[in-house]
């Protein structure tokens, strides 16, 4: 047997993969290696990444920066518990994370991935409310198509209808649903759109600790570019009802939308941030939960006097110091441009897609963009189709998008983008 289809026998029978089944007949491909916006698999072919890894991997593969920068932590210590102990790596990164993101956001914890994250910027809401002797408020509100981890308290906060809340309906803590704006993110947000969110804590403040959205760009519950003026909006009625604003920016952080953070595109800040995905450049698992001073003093002022949580790899050495060299990549580059860039190749490259029956919308924001079909993809067929064409693209339901990495070049943006209409313009109507 082949080195690949052993790979491959052993891996149909004893591995899961996201969102599968084992022993499926999904196609799989084993990896060789990846360099650039090239990933290589094992039987040769290399696919152009429009994908950055689920959003990651924002300087491309095996950049020789952050090489560096694990072999070097390496020779020091892959890890060391964050108990009593910290480091250079943690510290550097905490303070430049507080030195990047909105002002009031001044204190950090890190997790190991974006569902924790999740679950400790809504463990610190409540932990804030407790200590303001306001146990009462312990929900949260959020709107639909939400994504916001695969945890229970982050799936709580997830889309019911995609998340699946009725196979989980006896665990998952019940939370407040509005329906999700219309207005895009070129477009003035009526009173229609705020009205069901407004409407929701005009009836239930007392109870809800925070609202938890991810700001301009629904990712994975639907990949939705709503308007800044909406979340200026939510941000007015937090303050007026007394409900802390948490921001999930795991998917939008680091430039992917054409701002460092989505939320600079409103001028808002949130009291809570979670970052993730791009925070390492795609190379390790590695988020973090940003809060304001106020919250971090209420909660350790309050009972039980500290922060009830702790990973035991919090603030791993190696990961910190890739997310270290990862921010100085990024800052240092013109990623503005690169950007700006993209999201014009994007938006020339994906247009004809917008004549084709079996589209319904394409959006492009910043190095994001989204094709829309009427019918919901058959995964199995579409992703050989994107292989044989030379492209990494993974579609889900209805949606056909591109993440590339931001070093991506316009020719290899133009094979993307052809692949999408070629293929999309042969899909089936009816299907
Ligand atoms: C991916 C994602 C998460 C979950 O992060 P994981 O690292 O997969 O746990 C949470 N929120 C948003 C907006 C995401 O895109």
């Amino acid at each position: 047997m082949t080195n690949r289809s052993s790979i491959l026998k052993n891996d149909q029978q004893y591995v899961w993969h996201p969102y599968s089944a084992i022993d499926s007949n999904q196609p799989i491909y084993p990896v060789e290696s990846a360099d650039g916006v090239h990933i290589k698999l094992l039987d040769g072919r290399i696919l152009i990444d429009g994908m950055s890894s689920w959003w990651s991997a924002i300087h491309g593969y095996n950049h020789p920066q952050i090489n560096q920068a694990i072999t070097e932590q390496l020779q020091k210590m892959a890890h060391i518990m964050f108990g009593g102990l910290t480091h250079q790596p943690a510290v550097d990164l905490a303070t430049q994370l507080v030195d990047i993101t909105p002002k009031s956001l001044q204190t950090v914890f890190f997790v190991d991935s974006g569902s924790v994250s999740v679950e400790v910027a809504m463990k610190m809401a409540i932990q804030y409310w407790y200590a303001k002797n306001l146990a009462i408020k312990n929900k949260f509100l959020t709107i639909r198509q939400g994504y916001h981890g695969d945890t229970f308290a982050a799936m709580s906060v997830s889309d019911p209808v995609n998340g699946m809340h009725s196979l989980f309906a006896n665990t998952l803590c019940p939370q407040f649903f509005a329906d999700s704006p219309t207005c895009r993110f070129d477009q003035a947000c009526s009173e229609s759109d705020i009205a069901p969110l407004a409407l929701q804590l005009k009836n239930h403040h007392r109870q809800i600790a925070a609202i938890i959205l991810e700001p301009i760009v629904q990712g994975a519950g639907g990949m939705n570019f709503y308007s800044p003026e909406y979340l200026k909006r939510v941000k007015i009625l937090c303050k007026q009802y007394d409900v802390l604003l948490i921001l999930d920016e795991i998917a939008t952080g680091f430039g992917r939308t054409g701002k460092l953070f989505a939320c600079e595109h409103a001028d808002i800040e949130p009291d809570i941030l979670c970052l993730g995905k791009a925070l390492t450049g795609g190379y390790m698992t590695l988020a973090a939960t940003l809060s304001t001073k106020h919250i971090a003093q209420t909660i350790s002022n309050g009972e039980p006097g500290l922060f009830m949580h702790g990973p035991t790899f919090m603030a791993n050495p190696l990961a910190c110091s890739v997310a270290l060299a990862s921010l100085k990549i990024l800052l240092d580059s013109p990623w503005q441009q690169q950007i700006k860039q993209i999201e014009t190749h994007l938006k020339t490259g994906l247009a004809p897609c917008k004549q084709l029956p079996q589209v319904k919308d394409v959006r492009v924001l910043g190095a994001i963009g989204v094709v829309e079909l009427h019918h919901e993809i058959d995964l199995q067929t579409l992703q050989v189709q994107f292989v044989n064409a030379g492209v990494w693209i993974r579609p889900f339901n209805r949606l056909i998008y591109l993440m590339p990495p931001y070093i991506i070049e316009q020719r290899e943006l133009k094979i993307l983008t052809m692949a999408i209409t070629k293929i999309v313009s042969t899909l089936d109507q009816e299907t």
